[in-house]
């Protein structure tokens, strides 16, 4: 099986594949090492990645991105609302309670939830994955996702690689990918008295993350995170389209933003812009025929960009102070600042954390391929493929949890909730709970701080019942023990509850003999010395069962049905390019075989036979060039070509036998 990381980025994710020698980060079709996180519908058939971004610009309302803000969200959150609306120009839906898209596909309308979307994406990966692996089946992968990322956008993922056909072994943090690429490489790292601690800062297409991690040898630990949900490239391109909307209403007099179409070829040539201005003072903006036939252009000073991006920049020192104030360290106690993400080649970002830290930054990893790397690595650590070299990652979630219950009638002096995870609480871990109850009972588990986690997203995260829960022996309480678990991927579990009987068992215990611990030097006397007590202990008793509910949570009946969808468009899609190529090999054929006909068949053709074979070349480029050929089924272009080899068969056997007698000759006479 292979090992495989995928960073998915909101821009585009880039793929990394673990061979013998190292990690690769490969490319796909068109060669290229990142591939554009969208999804297109068509009249025929889907557009995924690089086809999707050509499609786009014709049929850009029914071409989805975004794909990452949308998953387990609500149609009615109100960052979808506020903030994602600006960057879709799909219409926007309710999909069975999570946001989804209605969209044109082969003539009909359809609604897709964000995580079928999401889905559809990755298994394009897949597939570019597979090719380069020479067709091998691609399944173990570990999957990056923003830190800030709730239980609910990760089950989003998790359900959206399931329906993919992927296995992820682990969500992994952005910036904990990165540092996990940064520490396995190193072979200088201290001792774990005094570690190296290096912050990550990820400034991405759409948000900015924060970590501060400490390193010695053969471990990470993240101490500190923060993040700023709505910070990256995409907002600075928006405030760059309003801004030369602007200039445009009165340069041309007219209103880009009116048009979705305008609006989105101003965005393009905004980004561009703003990369040219990344190397550059001063950068040009040319936007052919923008709208009602006007050539736009203009152009934009350093100065100036960072003027219009000021309320941004003033935030950026937020997420940087929060998460050092996190670690607990102070600025002194960095080592050195690693930044990844194409946003940060920004000149005005740099500075500003620069002087932050009062230290040059650090471009140690290939800002772009990072994430993608320590996705790899992750894997390769989890799956037995490979061997690597022992390294140790403590994650840390960024949200307090904190779990309630209804009072039980007859105990009463019991709480009714418990902070069970700590903000900066280890990823992943567990805690036992201990209840005393004579019947079933339910936990719910919310985010104790609601203010932290996205705006729409629920605080609630999920209802837990567990069931066989009986009186004892005694017809008291029993003693129900329950595990919670934030597992690999930050998501929360009750993975087991069982009952547990204090019982009295016989145990040797060693006792201390204050007499020999005077006596120094006889060994002998110093041994020690153990006991037969009576001791109480619990022990497990009965396991009940756990019947788990969460917040936007998707049955297995429901994702099934999304994967068995995923198969139909997936095939459907296949049989469209299936039935291209076929006809392409016919219009082919029809030339190549009629230009022969003139030339290398010549000698091996009746007049009879060439005029039978062109009349059956020619009615086929009729039917070809026809209504019917034009949008034909995949066997109609087979059944024709097959036609058509029926009578060429002959001729062309006759000259290959030709062309191949003196090689077979040659060989021959070598032979001798
Ligand atoms: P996210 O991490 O938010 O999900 P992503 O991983 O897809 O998104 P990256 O690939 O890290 O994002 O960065 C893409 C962003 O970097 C884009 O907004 C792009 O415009 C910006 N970018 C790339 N090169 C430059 C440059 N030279 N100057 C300024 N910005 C750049
Ligand atoms: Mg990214």
């Amino acid at each position: 099986s292979s090992v495989v990381g995928i960073d998915v980025g909101n821009a585009s994710s880039k793929i990394g594949v673990a061979r013998a020698r190292g990690v690769d980060v490969i490319a796909n079709e068109v060669s290229n090492r990142a591939t554009p996180s969208l999804v297109s519908f068509g009249q025929k058939a889907r557009a995924l990645g690089e086809a999707a971004a050509t499609a786009q610009t014709s049929n850009f309302k029914n071409t989805v991105g975004s794909l990452k803000r949308l998953v387990g969200r609500t149609f009615q959150d109100p960052e979808v609302q506020k903030v994602e609306k600006n960057f879709i120009n799909a219409e926007l839906v309710d999909a069975k309670g999570e946001v989804g898209v209605k969209v044109r596909l082969a003539g009909e309308e359809q609604v897709f939830s964000a995580t079928q979307l999401l889905a559809m994406y990755l298994g394009k990966l897949r597939d570019t994955t597979s090719k380069e692996l020479g067709g091998a089946g691609v399944s173990d992968v570990v999957l990056s996702t923003p830190l800030w990322f709730t239980d609910a956008q990760r089950r989003a993922y998790l359900d959206a690689a399931e329906i993919a056909g992927l296995n992820p072994l682990r969500l992994l943090n952005d910036t904990t990918a990165a540092a996990l690429g940064y520490g396995i490489t190193k072979t200088d790292l201290p001792e774990a008295d005094n570690p190296r601690n290096v912050v990550f800062c990820d400034i991405g297409h759409s948000s900015y993350q924060v970590a501060v991690v400490s390193f010695s040898k053969g471990q990470l630990t993240v101490l500190g995170t923060a993040a700023d949900r709505n910070f990256g490239g995409r907002d600075f391109d928006r405030a760059l389209l309003l801004h030369f909307a602007e200039e445009f209403k009165g340069k041309y007099k007219i209103d880009v933003l009116s048009s979705p179409k305008a609006s989105f070829r101003l965005a393009a040539g905004c980004e561009r812009l703003k990369k040219v201005l990344s190397a550059n003072a001063v950068a040009p903006l040319n936007v052919e025929n923008l709208m009602e036939d006007i050539d736009a252009s203009s152009q934009l000073k350093r100065e100036e960009f960072e003027s219009l991006i000021s309320p941004l920049l003033e935030r950026i020192t937020v997420p940087l102070e929060a998460a050092l104030k996190q670690s607990g360290l102070t600025k002194d106690e960095i080592h050195s600042i690693e930044m990844v993400g194409g946003s940060t080649r920004v000149p005005a970002l740099k500075e500003r954390i620069s002087a932050f830290f009062g230290k040059p930054l650090s471009f140690t990893s290939n800002q772009d391929e990072a994430v993608a790397r320590g996705c790899t690595l992750a894997c390769a650590v989890l799956s037995p493929v490979f061997k690597v070299r022992e390294f140790s990652v403590h994650d840390a979630t960024p949200y307090s949890i904190k779990v309630t219950w209804d009072k039980a009638a007859d105990v009463p002096d019991e709480d009714t909730e418990l902070v069970v995870f700590q903000p900066n609480n280890p990823i992943p871990s567990t805690k036992i709970l201990t209840f005393y109850r004579k019947d079933n009972f339910d936990l719910e588990a919310h985010y104790a701080s609601p203010e932290q986690i996205p705006e729409g997203i629920n605080p609630w995260i999920g209802k837990f019942s567990i069931k066989g829960v009986t009186p004892n022996a005694e017809g008291d309480h029993s003693i129900v023990k329950v595990k919670a678990r934030l597992n690999l991927h930050g998501v929360l579990n009750f993975e087991a509850a069982y009952t547990v009987e204090e019982i009295e068992k016989e145990e040797e215990v060693p006792v201390t003999d204050p007499a020999a611990m005077e006596t120094d030097g006889d060994k002998e006397a110093a041994a020690p010395k153990t006991e037969i007590r009576k001791v109480k202990k619990l022990q497990r008793k009965a396991d009940l069962k756990i019947v788990s509910g969460f917040t936007g949570g998707k049955d297995a009946s429901l994702v099934a049905g999304m994967k068995e969808t995923e198969g139909q468009l997936y095939s459907n899609d296949k049989l469209v390019i299936d039935t291209e190529d076929r006809k392409n090999a016919l219009e082919e054929m029809i030339y190549d075989q009629r230009s022969k006909l003139d030339d290398r068949y010549k000698l091996f053709v009746t007049a009879d036979e060439k005029e039978k074979y062109l009349a059956a070349l020619n009615a086929q480029e009729d039917w070809l060039y026809s209504e019917e050929g034009e949008d034909a089924k995949k066997s109609a272009y087979v059944e024709r070509i097959d036609s058509l080899q029926k009578i060429g068969g002959p001729i062309q056997f006759r000259e290959k036998e030709f062309q191949e007698r003196p090689k077979a000759a040659s060989v021959l006479r070598e032979a001798i």
